[in-house]
């Protein structure tokens, strides 16, 4: 039998509702259900799979405040970012709806007279979902929204800290009127995955997660032949260069760093400030970061929740510490409160340098790392002196200058001037190097899970 998932409130620390998990042969049931459905979704016409995913978006918009709760109690989300999470999520369904059709339109290609040519875009059957608990909701919807709008069937295997967000999700889809077993949870550990994804009902397999699952999921997929993409971790650097207004410099580099308590995989993390402005820009730092005040993540005015476990939490307090050991100075923050619950304070530390686990660790909660560059060349060389290489800032008052770096200098998937990255479904999403491959969002994420196929009729 399969072990019950157990969701504990990272705020008090302690367990919450229960679920009954699923062992692998039921799991791998769902994969044959999906794939049942699958053979009749991949013929209806894009009206009728718009008509269900609009339906999807009144049922989000519908149940949000429930869904924001339940990430609450699931992982501290807080309230207000968890409706957005929901309202991100409504608003991506409806995205798809609008522009699957065109984006999968047939597309005639010229070969001269006497044939005809075209590309057309055809589902590729039943995709694997291995999703993280940060945006429970959303990263399993980035994904959801263009791969059954693409006529394919999904299976969810979310992380094990969000059962109940996973069960919801799968009710989302069957309230909005997909058709059943189209869409469905297999509560699962992370080891179970190998097997699905050896399944002969899976075509495809797509993780957001860490560096390591993704290794196991890539190696697992590797094997068989399927196709993978990958959204994996990040260390995100903003360059504050010598021509930027400290005080808006500070406002974008907090709102990057604190975003869902800074658990965020394109959480702004690094910021490396030139010389001229370091002094003024960490005061400026130091100052938005405290604003962030924690609180009940039920409270509507409260900024800054507790993060998703209390191992989470002391994991981050220990690269911390490690850090301060090694000689980064801590300026605000760095203590774990006294009280029950995974809470963790804003923190900013300067001075850190290569060695510190600041430097070169991807640290997955509220904790900003000041590092100085002589100037612009050396910041853009620690930049991009990095394993991963998914967002990006540059954050200057020369428009022209930012773009150049933006575009041209930054190894990074996205790269916003004077703007923290932020994922939207208009835009492709997703990293180079050890961040993953493959893209999410946009025209370029609906191509991922379809078969690019070339017809011609002589
Ligand atoms: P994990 O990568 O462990 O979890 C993400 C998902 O992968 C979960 O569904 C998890 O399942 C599953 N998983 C874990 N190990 C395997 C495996 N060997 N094979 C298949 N699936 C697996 O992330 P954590 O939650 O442990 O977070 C650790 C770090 O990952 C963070 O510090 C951050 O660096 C990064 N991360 C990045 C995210 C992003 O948005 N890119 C999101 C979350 C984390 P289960 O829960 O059952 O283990």
């Amino acid at each position: 039998a399969a072990p019950r998932l157990i969701a504990v409130d990272p705020a008090t620390d302690r367990p919450g509702q229960s679920y009954r998990g699923h062992t692998s042969e039921e799991a791998k049931g769902f994969a044959r259900e999906a794939h049942a459905a699958w053979l009749g979704w991949r013929r209806t016409s894009f009206a009728e799979r718009a008509e269900r995913m609009r339906a999807a978006a009144a049922v989000l918009r519908r149940r949000q405040a429930e869904f924001a709760a339940l990430m609450t109690a699931e992982m501290g989300k807080t309230r207000t970012e968890g409706l957005a999470e929901i309202e991100k999520c409504a608003v991506n369904c409806d995205w798809f709806a609008e522009h699957a059709e065109g984006f999968l339109a047939r597309r005639p290609v010229d070969m001269g007279p006497g044939s005809k040519a075209f590309v057309t875009f055809n589902p590729l059957g039943v995709v694997l979902a291995v999703m993280p608990w940060n945006f429970p909701f959303w990263q399993v919807f980035r994904f959801a929204a263009p791969t059954l709008m693409a006529g394919n069937a999904a299976v969810l295997k979310h992380a094990s800290n969000v059962p109940g967000c996973a069960l919801a999700i799968e009710a989302v889809f069957r309230e909005a009127g997909f058709p059943e077993g189209l869409f469905r949870t297999a509560l699962i550990p992370g080891k179970a995955v190998r097997e699905l994804i050896e399944d002969d009902h899976l075509a495809a397999v797509t993780l957001t997660g860490s560096v390591e699952a993704g290794r196991q999921v890539a190696a697992a997929a590797g094997g068989v032949l399927k196709k993978c993409v990958l959204e994996l971790g990040g260390s995100d650097a903003y360059l504050v260069l010598s021509d930027a207004d400290a005080q808006k410099a500070a406002e974008v580099a907090a709102a990057a760093r604190m975003v869902n308590a800074g658990q965020s995989c394109i959480a702004g993390k690094r910021f490396i400030v030139t010389s001229p402005v370091r002094e003024a820009f960490e005061a400026a730092l130091v100052e938005k970061m405290q604003a962030y005040r924690m609180g009940d993540p039920n409270d509507a005015a409260t900024r800054l929740g507790p993060l998703q476990s209390v191992k989470a939490r002391d994991d981050i307090h220990d690269q911390v510490r490690r850090s301060v050991a090694a000689g980064a100075r801590l300026l605000t923050g760095g203590e774990i409160p006294d009280r029950p619950g995974a809470w963790y304070p804003p923190t900013v530390l300067s001075e850190v340098k290569p060695g510190m686990p600041a430097y070169d660790e991807e640290v997955f909660g509220p904790v900003a790392a000041v590092i100085e560059a002589a100037g612009e060349a050396e910041a853009i060389a620690i930049a991009n002196a990095s394993r991963f290489g998914l967002g990006s800032g540059v954050l200057t008052s020369d428009l022209a200058r930012g773009e150049r770096i933006a575009a041209e200098e930054l190894e990074a998937g996205m790269s916003f001037v004077n703007a923290n990255v932020r994922s939207d479904p208009r835009l492709p999403f997703g990293g180079v190097k050890e961040s993953g491959y493959g893209r999410e969002c946009s025209e370029f994420g609906i191509h991922e899970f379809v078969n690019i196929k070339s017809v011609l009729v002589a």
